[in-house]
């Protein structure tokens, strides 16, 4: 039975938001589209009175689980169960959630396509229609996006109400585009990265995916509690300042919003977000979601952001580097997958244990961040590669703050920083394009280029630590699902969220 039937027959069986399968459904159904690598066994006894009682999710094999293994897609943690729950998992929990499996990811999170991953590429469950609604049996498999492919395709597939991903520079946001579902990066520093495994600290952030804008709110609004145990996590004081800041410039604005109207919101269309590599049908899916906007009463402005164009640069220098750092403590040793050295190899060197580990344990796209982060870090490539890469992050930072009204809360005195032509949130397309082909990837295999393309239009935002909602925008000329975006200052995640809600 072809899946897009297996899965409306299934889901009628239990309302939306109870546990939908049993164990076998779930790997039935999964055994298309390879979004789960672990799947609960039983179903775990929860609170009947929590906030997300009745709940199903999946999370993302990078965050750790003491029920489940966490693997990161990676040879190296093959068979790794951390002895303790993520924060995320813990708080999902203890409001009644159900964790029904480990969500497919590339290896550590690196990769744009979910093809990165000793557990095999996922399979976007999507299922094109012709003009006249009938299913196109015969398409080519496409890629669910990366690097939580896993988590996306999860959520498209109906395996769960929700899912948790991380996004460090597009990850939640990019699949959620190619997926046709919902995607939220939040403010960085907002949700506990406690338990979740390092790629590149300054960026990394958990996201959710669901089907639903409401849907990710209630998860959202369980896991943004602050956690003394990330140190990169944003104060109670910092939180309150954001949410008081910006409610107490603009009252009027808020009510509106939350009234379900956009009376009195500007919305800022960044024009350097236009590259020639953007599919000319998703420039019309904006056109048409802006009109929508305009019937809604919001304001349109066009908004210049110069330094988008050394985003991508900026971000895979930066990325690379911190990954470089954090990669290091898997060497066989302490941690990971320990490859002894072939015989005749001097083994009292430790060298040859780490060099030996690393090598089989790491898969090629990890091995290249790895030397290119290593080598922006060294002492003849620091200036030019990673200290520039800081300005350039400096610059765009800058940029934003100029175009939003709401001043941003880290600086010194948000409140004598508003803007006042300034707009509320950025509107722009999640991705370059529709889902890529899974062919596509093996045809071109030599250049990693045009996969770290597809992030162009996420990584700004990741530079900067803004939130970040990609949301449905009907479909593309192919018929594969269109993602927008809509960024807001720091700390107005909730703003973004009811924005996103009435595009949907
Ligand atoms: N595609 C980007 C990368 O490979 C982003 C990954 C992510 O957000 N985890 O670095």
């Amino acid at each position: 039975m072809p899946l897009r039937r297996q899965i409306s027959v299934l889901s009628t069986r239990l309302p939306q938001r109870r546990a939908i399968f049993t164990t076998r459904d779930i790997q039935h159904l999964n055994a298309t589209v390879n979004a789960l690598v672990h799947v609960s066994k039983t179903p775990q006894t929860t609170r009947h009175d929590g906030a997300l009682h009745g709940m199903t999710l999946a999370i993302k094999d990078n965050i750790c689980t003491a029920s489940l293994p966490t693997t990161c897609s990676s040879a190296m943690l093959a068979g790794y169960t951390s002895p303790f729950d993520a924060t995320v998992v813990e708080l999902l929990r203890d409001e009644g959630a159900q964790i029904i499996g480990k969500a497919n990811c590339d290896e550590f999170g690196m990769g744009s396509l979910n093809v990165n991953s000793i557990h095999g590429p996922v399979v976007n469950p999507f299922q094109p229609t012709d003009a006249h609604d009938v299913p196109l049996m015969a398409h080519e498999p496409r890629s669910a996006g990366g690097s939580s492919g896993g988590s996306a395709a999860s959520v498209a597939a109906r395996l769960c109400t929700a899912a948790l991903g991380t996004d460090t520079g597009g990850s939640v946001r990019l699949p959620a585009s190619y997926c046709g579902v919902v995607g939220l990066k939040p403010s960085y520093g907002l949700i506990s990265r406690w338990g979740v495994v390092s790629f590149a600290d300054s960026l990394d952030c958990v996201g959710v995916l669901a089907r639903s804008v409401d849907t990710v709110k209630e998860v959202f609004d369980v896991i943004s509690v602050y956690d003394a145990r990330d140190p990169t996590a944003a104060s109670p004081e910092l939180r309150k300042r954001a949410s008081s800041t910006a409610e107490s410039c603009l009252p009027k604005l808020f009510s509106s919003v939350r009234a379900n109207t956009l009376d009195g919101l500007r919305i800022g269309v960044p024009q350097e977000y236009f590259p020639l590599e953007l599919e000319p049908s998703i420039t019309s899916s904006l056109r048409t979601i802006i009109r929508n906007l305009k019937d809604a009463g919001a304001t349109i402005r066009p908004v210049s952001l110069p330094a988008t164009q050394y985003a991508l640069s900026a971000y895979y220098v930066i990325a690379s580097a911190e990954a470089s750092s954090n990669l290091a403590r898997f060497d066989g040793i302490q941690y990971g997958l320990r490859v002894p050295p072939p015989a005749g190899a001097s083994r009292s060197k430790p060298s040859n244990v780490y060099a030996h580990s690393r090598s089989s344990g790491f898969g090629r796209e990890v091995r290249k961040r790895i030397l290119l982060g290593t080598y922006a870090l060294t002492a003849d490539a620091f200036d030019n590669y990673f200290l520039q890469a800081q300005r350039v992050r400096a610059y765009i930072k800058a940029d934003f703050n100029r175009v939003f009204r709401h001043p941003c809360v880290h600086l010194a005195h948000p409140e004598s920083c508003l803007s006042a032509d300034g707009v509320d949130v950025l509107l722009h397309p999640s991705a370059i394009r529709t889902a890529p082909r899974l062919a596509e990837k093996r045809e071109c295999d030599t250049s990693s280029i045009d996969e770290y393309l597809q992030d162009v239009m996420t990584v700004p935002a990741s530079l900067a630590g803004l939130p970040a909602l990609s949301v449905p925008a009907g479909l593309g000329e192919d018929g594969w699902p269109v993602g927008m975006t809509v960024v807001g200052q720091w700390g107005t995640d909730q703003l973004v969220l009811q924005v996103g809600r009435v595009i949907e």
